[in-house]
């Protein structure tokens, strides 16, 4: 099959999935009002892959079966690897400023290095392999669930008092049986396919209650048993048009509490199970945590430059940017870009071959980007209220343009540097980046899209290799003595 057109890809959608939003099932998300945008979003980003002038940077041949397929699934074997890689991110997230994080990209990467690893999920080695190359070759998207409901952060998935996490609960011939919740699912609405793997940086305990929830696998979204229960969209109903939300209305990717109700997962699909050192350890062996980070920092970088070009356009609608409180803003921003551009391209520099023979963008820089960007880009958020000020509050809908009151609109929301209509759109582009409710959504996205950050800054700390460092200030320590003499 190979790459698939948007028209191919929202027919997918369309496989009778158990999806429910606002209380009620929704039958159609390509044509439902509150998730379509979403889903016409995902069409361009397949149909962008068939432009004859894209179709060497957005795809390469199977290995398989010799069709054209996503480049986000090869596996880089060279530093040109990572660099076609790059080039194929930033294509996808250019076109949606970065706001579509989850765009398939994400996961189909997550995927390659499972499948260059594949060894290191021991039996179930070989469903790895064939769940990547099926992605790959039928240009599947999937979304990915890894961590458990909250509900008692203080006791392990297996220990808590509501027992009431996704796990096994018997086998059959055919495969698991597995009930209960998983949480978080961003781009449900929009998958073919559920992958259920562990997160990163929460294991589990090596207890005999722990094996069952000790799971991964790849099922079809619309698999008997599945419950998708979506959040509330980020525009409120009746309120404004896609003219006044245009961020909001393209790029709310959907998140998904996922309910498995006795859901019989077939031995084929399944990539792990009750092997608690694999679940713990799957993705350090496997290397995937630098390509992921690659990435999603190449994401990073478009929705960074995109927040810098907002703010250049904004400033000089009513020409703010003379003051130097302004200019040592649009600096931070500028400066935000190039810290991350660097690490990207650094990341790629100090690329290494793995054990399992993939090219493994450095792991350094692209934790600093985790840890930098969410308050980059909510700094980026606040830069554009400071600089929009009042303008962003008294900012009309963009119906205005062609109300009643038209006349006065074309007059008196005219700026030094842009008619009333470039100036109303651009401030309404201005709040949804900035503070609306999917402007929220995106920061608490970059804050936690990753796991906990808190718990992520203690791990790097601790897996950082610091004695070199204490070595040194001893050192110095030792020479400042020697050179000054002892102390009075
Ligand atoms: C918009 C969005 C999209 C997401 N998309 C996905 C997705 O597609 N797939 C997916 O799998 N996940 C997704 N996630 C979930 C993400 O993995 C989690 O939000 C993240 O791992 C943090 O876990 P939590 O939300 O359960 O927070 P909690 O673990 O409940 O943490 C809440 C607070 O308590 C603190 N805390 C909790 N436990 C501890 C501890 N043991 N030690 C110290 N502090 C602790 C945390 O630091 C935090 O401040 C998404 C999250 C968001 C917000």
């Amino acid at each position: 099959m190979g790459i698939r057109t948007g028209a191919q890809v929202l027919e997918g959608f369309r496989d009778g999935r158990q999806l429910y939003m606002d209380g009620t099932l929704v039958r159609d998300v390509t044509k439902d009002p509150r998730l379509a945008g979403g889903a016409r979003t995902m069409a361009q980003l397949f149909d962008m892959q068939h432009q004859p002038e894209l179709l060497d940077e957005m795809t390469y041949a199977s290995p398989r079966t010799g069709e054209r397929v996503g480049m986000s699934f090869l596996q880089a074997r060279t530093r040109e690897d990572l660099a076609r890689r790059r080039k194929m991110y930033r294509r996808w997230h250019d076109h949606t400023l970065g706001m579509f994080g989850r765009a398939p990209d994400f996961v189909n990467v997550m995927l390659s290095s499972f499948a260059a690893g594949a060894e290191a999920f021991g039996p179930y080695a070989k469903n790895v392999t064939a769940y990547y190359e099926k992605a790959r070759d039928e240009d599947r998207i999937a979304t990915h669930s890894l961590t458990n409901p909250q509900v008692d952060r203080t006791h392990n998935v297996a220990a808590q008092a509501k027992d009431l996490a996704a796990k096994a609960v018997r086998e059959t011939d055919a495969g698991v049986v597995v009930r209960g919740a998983r949480m978080l699912a961003t781009l449900a609405a929009y998958s073919d396919d559920l992958l259920v793997m562990p997160a990163p940086s929460y294991p589990l305990p090596n207890t005999e209650e722990a094996k069952a929830f000790a799971l991964g696998f790849a099922i079809p979204m619309a698999t008997k048993g599945v419950k998708l229960i979506n959040r509330p969209g980020v525009i409120q109903p009746g309120v404004g048009s896609s003219h006044d939300f245009p961020l909001s209305s393209r790029f709310d990717e959907s998140d998904c509490m996922v309910i498995f109700d006795d859901v019989l997962v077939p031995w084929e699909n399944i990539l792990m199970y009750r092997d608690i050192d694999i679940f713990n350890n799957i993705y350090r062996r496997v290397h995937a945590m630098g390509a992921m980070g690659h990435q999603f920092s190449v994401k990073d970088l478009c929705k960074a430059e995109f927040m810098m070009g907002l703010a250049f356009t904004l400033v000089r609608t009513t020409r703010v940017d003379e003051f130097l409180h302004v200019q040592g803003m649009l600096a931070e921003l500028i400066n935000s870009v190039q810290v991350l551009r660097s690490c990207v391209l650094t990341s790629e520099q100090e690329a290494e071959m793995t054990s399992v023979g993939v090219m493994a963008p450095a792991m350094g820089p692209l934790g600093a980007v985790r840890y930098l960007f969410p308050e980059m880009f909510r700094r980026s958020c606040e830069i554009i209220q400071i600089i929009g000020a009042g303008g962003l509050a008294m900012v009309p809908s963009c119906a205005e343009i062609d109300g009643p009151l038209a006349d006065d609109v074309r007059t008196y929301y005219q700026a030094a540097a842009a008619d009333s209509s470039t100036r109303i759109r651009l401030f309404r582009l201005a709040v949804d980046a900035s503070m609306s409710t999917f402007s929220s959504r995106q920061q608490l996205y970059e804050r936690y899209f990753a796991g906990d950050p808190v718990r992520g800054a203690g791990n790097l700390y601790h897996g950082f290799d610091k004695e070199p460092h204490v070595a040194r200030v001893n050192a110095l320590l030792e020479r400042f003595q020697r050179e000054d003499g002892p102390a009075r």
